[in-house]
């Protein structure tokens, strides 16, 4: 048997969906929360009561705070 070592098997990538995070409305153009620290383009990942940013881990809670620990100042959302 005569090795191969040139051909690999393509795998393509899988598709950016990024695009959801993005909603058009009329002529403007609607985004999700994005990291604060990662700037615009760095997306959070919402869970029910926290949102998270994959890159470098940034969370920020949502609602009630967790019951459990001490008091902790909320969490300003919505600052600009
Ligand atoms: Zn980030």
């Amino acid at each position: 048997m005569v090795k191969n070592k040139s051909k690999r098997k393509k795998i393509n990538k899988p598709t950016s969906k990024k695009y959801k995070f993005y909603t058009i409305s009329g002529d403007s153009v609607k985004r999700a929360r994005s990291c604060p620290r990662c700037g615009p383009g760095v997306f959070l990942m919402v869970a029910k009561d926290r949102a998270y940013c994959g890159k470098c881990h940034y969370t920020e809670f949502s609602g009630k705070p967790a019951p459990v620990l001490e008091k902790a100042k909320p969490v300003v959302k919505g600052k600009k």
